[in-house]
């Protein structure tokens, strides 16, 4: 083994390693920023190590290398206008990423195959055909998946945000997916025969179509789960595509990446009670309008200095932040009120729901932006058991995660769905700007409760007077 091999193989294993913390680090916000860091010098290692590995650097031919610096100073810009997007459109952002992953999956397997056909039929083996036929059908249909779910996520005009469906829809996606397969398989004993090449466009077609049909039908509420289900298929194609090329770190990184995007979904499924085929083939939110018929129930409402009065003389004070406090970006308002109300002696906690918003980690990188204490930040599962005892609640900009019908109501598409108990507060505040429902698209009996009192407005500006309220009472002292 040369020197460079040697040096190239040590730098793929602290490449390794460094994605392996960043996944440490990112699972905690106290650590999330050096996570961030140690991925980002994680790739920058692959890339440099590949660019040097003997085959590619040693080649005196520059055009050789133009291929390398060319894609990479392209695709930068791309790569600095996504990461501009607002913390709102990350959810999307992600998507497009996954899409793009897919996408060089699929075309690197295909670049490969047809390398092979036309000037080395010899390295056709099972193993690499079955890794091909792998990365191509993961790869394609992860491109056209993620593109649709990035365009409900953006909610753009002309892609259904409700469900997309008609009857048979399982068995037509499943027969495109089984086809997909079956000729996969014919490919893999036969790599090189004339027809194959014919074979080959017709998985990738399959592929491309399964895709987007796999994610048509399910409803907007269920994307960022389906981005993490997703995601685990593009890192499964980078696997793929690893043992394809022969690239360790491809492997190594590939299976981080899926096995992450796997245990996310699973962690968001558990969160919203669903199960995996539920979300994929349960056409959820298709039953989205609150119930007709019933008897009209009528909000109350009430002032901010009322509600900011009702806080002071509280002893426990639990916020629940949900999408609205993300759409306001009304963090910094929050810490405002947060420092009011602790420098009274109120203990004020934050009750965070796994799914709160529309990204895992949503209300706590926003709240950790304002540096509101971790330690503040309580996870349902504690907080609920203090919710009994806690004098008012806030909910910000939160809906469906307090909704209590998600306990009783079995017509409700978010039955069975854990939620914060805001409802056991002694009294409830709630601000949003309309009667409008949260995205499952349901009224919220939360809100009808006689402990309920409305504080309507945009949720940076009703804070914002809570704020003011509690400074004017302060000087009055
Ligand atoms: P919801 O979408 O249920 O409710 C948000 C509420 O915020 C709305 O009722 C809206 O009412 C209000 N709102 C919007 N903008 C503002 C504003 N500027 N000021 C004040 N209020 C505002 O959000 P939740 O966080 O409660 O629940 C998240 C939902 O997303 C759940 O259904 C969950 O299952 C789903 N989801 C989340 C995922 C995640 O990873 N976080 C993953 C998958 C699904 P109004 O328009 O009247 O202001």
């Amino acid at each position: 083994m040369s020197t460079a091999t040697m040096l190239i193989g040590v730098a793929y294993v602290l490449s390794t390693a460094l994605f392996i913390l960043s996944l440490h680090w990112l699972s905690d916000p106290k650590t999330s920023r050096k996570g961030v860091m140690s991925g980002i010098v994680a790739m920058a290692i692959a890339i440099v190590a590949t660019w040097l590995r003997p085959d590619i650097s040693h080649h005196t031919d520059i055009s050789r290398h133009l291929w390398v610096i060319i894609p990479i100073a392209l695709a930068i810009w791309p790569g600095v206008w996504l990461s501009l997007v607002p913390i709102t459109a990350v959810p999307q952002r992600t998507a497009l990423s996954h899409a793009f992953g897919g996408l060089a999956a699929g075309l690197v397997g295909t670049a490969e195959y047809f390398y092979w056909f036309y000037h080395e039929p010899s390295s056709f083996t099972t193993f690499r055909m079955v890794a091909i036929v792998a990365e191509i059908v993961l790869g394609y249909l992860t491109f056209t998946g993620s593109l649709i779910a990035a365009a409900k996520l953006q909610e753009i005009k002309w892609i259904p945000q409700r469900p997309w469906v008609y009857p048979g829809q399982n068995i037509v996606n499943l027969l495109a997916l089984g086809a997909a397969i079956v000729l996969g398989a014919i490919l893999i004993v036969n790599p090189s025969a004339d027809w194959a090449p014919y074979a080959f466009a017709a998985v990738i077609f399959l592929a491309l179509n399964f895709g987007w049909m796999l994610v048509m039908p399910i409803g907007g509420a269920d994307m960022p789960t389906v981005i993490a289900i997703l995601n685990a298929y593009a890192g499964l194609s980078a696997v793929a595509m690893g043992f394809v090329l022969d690239n360790k770190l491809l492997i190594t990184a590939g299976a981080l990446d899926g096995s992450s995007g796997l245990i996310l979904s699973i962690i968001m499924c558990k969160a919203m009670n669903r199960s995996f085929a539920n979300v994929l083939f349960g056409a959820f939110g298709q039953v989205q309008q609150s119930k007709a018929g019933g008897e009209q129930k009528s909000y109350k409402a009430d002032t901010p200095e009322n509600a900011a009065s009702m806080m002071e003389q509280a002893s426990s004070v639990v916020i629940v932040p949900g999408y609205g406090m993300a759409v306001a970006q009304a963090q910094h308002r929050v810490r405002e009120l947060y420092d009011q109300l602790t420098k009274r002696g109120v203990s004020v906690k934050f009750a965070i729901h796994p799914v709160a918003g529309r990204m895992p980690g949503h209300m706590n990188v926003l709240l950790a932006e304002s540096e509101i204490p971790y330690s503040d930040l309580v996870d349902m599962s504690e907080i609920n058991g203090e919710m009994g005892q806690c004098d008012v609640c806030l909910v910000l900009g939160a809906n469906d995660v307090v909704n209590p019908a998600a306990r009783y109501d079995k017509t409700s598409p978010i039955y069975g769905m854990p939620i914060i108990d805001a409802d056991k507060a002694r009294t409830v505040f709630a601000i949003k700007r309309s009667k409008n429902p949260g995205f499952a698209g349901i009224d919220n009996e939360l809100y009808f409760l006689d402990k309920t009192w409305m504080l309507f407005g945009d949720a940076k500006a009703v804070v914002g007077e809570l704020v003011k309220n509690l400074q004017g009472e302060n000087g009055m002292h």
